[in-house]
């Protein structure tokens, strides 16, 4: 347990629902580590106190707090000021609080990446298809951009969300385009895609269908999957199946937080031990 006293300072994070957030589990598993008199709480916030909850925050001297769905765009107007990153991805996952003043960052991107790098896999160059076009996939794309992705095509159920990603990316100097779902369903062959990306929900269900023929992915063609667990997701089984490199969401996960932690710090995450305690909380969601 960690010791709570007059001094204890805070962080959390603010959704809607929290409950079955692993991120207290992440972030008080490095707090212990480190010794820190903090404690990271999960902070349930509907979307008319999410205001009257950022102003409270502030007075009351957290030192800053992760976000999530409901409010990961919606915080943006009541920021002082946002990372470069945050604003090219347009949503923010963490906010530091120094001197009373809010700034807002996304660490899903650099989460992702690290993922990728824990496996030497290199997006430099690749042709990689993303499906979905919500804030997962726009943190994922962003970063891939930034890190000199060859091109990235998004599939999506709603096209114009499609259509406004690849925009978004095209602006940046990658190659961009978008596909509706439905088209990809269908495909016969995804030649020279090198990674595919499912930041979709679907997938969370054992019941669910894939979204895509794993089949006509090239042999070589790495898939990541954001979807986390302690079982593989359906996508990542078929991958493993077909002789595919296959990445899940939970380094991801480890990875937004631990950069997270860093931000709210200044400390080294004690990678280790909030991996290990992230494996445990899985688990015992099952
Ligand atoms: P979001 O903003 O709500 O976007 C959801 C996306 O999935 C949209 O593109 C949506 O398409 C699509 N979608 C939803 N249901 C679908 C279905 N039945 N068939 C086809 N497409 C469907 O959510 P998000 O924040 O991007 O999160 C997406 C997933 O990523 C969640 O499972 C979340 O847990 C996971 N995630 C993981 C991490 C990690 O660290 N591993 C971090 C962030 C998110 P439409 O536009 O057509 O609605």
């Amino acid at each position: 347990m960690l010791e709570i006293n007059s001094e204890t300072k805070l962080l959390g994070l603010i959704g809607n629902p929290v409950k079955h957030s692993l991120s207290p589990v992440i972030h008080n598993t490095a707090i212990k580590v480190h010794g820190l008199n903090l404690v990271y709480l999960a902070l349930p916030v509907e979307p008319l106190y999410l205001e009257a909850a950022l102003k409270g925050m502030a007075a009351i001297g957290f030192k800053g707090f992760n976000v999530t769905i409901p409010h990961k765009e919606a915080v943006l107007p009541f920021l002082d000021s946002i990372s470069s990153e945050g604003k090219m991805i347009g949503a923010i996952n963490t906010v530091v609080i120094n001197q009373g003043k809010l700034r807002g960052y996304n660490t899903d991107g650099i989460g992702f990446i690290r993922a990728l790098e824990e496996k030497q896999i290199d997006p430099t160059g690749m042709n990689i298809l993303i499906l979905g076009a919500g804030g997962a996939a726009k943190a994922v794309a962003v970063a891939l951009a930034l890190r000199g992705a060859g091109s990235i095509v998004i599939g999506n159920r709603s096209f114009s969300r499609a259509q406004e990603l690849a925009e978004k990316i095209a602006a940046m100097g990658t190659n961009a385009s978008a596909q509706p779902l439905e088209r990809l369903k269908k495909a016969a062959t995804f030649s020279g895609i090198d990674l595919l990306v499912n930041t979709t929900p679907v997938g969370m269900n054992p019941e669910d269908r894939l979204l895509i023929p794993v089949e006509a992915l090239p042999r070589e063609c790495v898939v990541c999957d954001l979807v986390y667990g302690p079982q593989k997701s359906r996508l990542l089984r078929e991958a493993g199946k077909g002789g595919h490199t296959a990445v899940d969401g939970s380094a991801m996960l480890l990875h937004q937080g631990a950069a997270a932690f860093s931000l709210f710090t200044g400390l080294e995450p004690p990678l280790a031990e909030m991996r290990q305690a992230l494996h445990v909380a899985l688990c015992q969601n099952m």
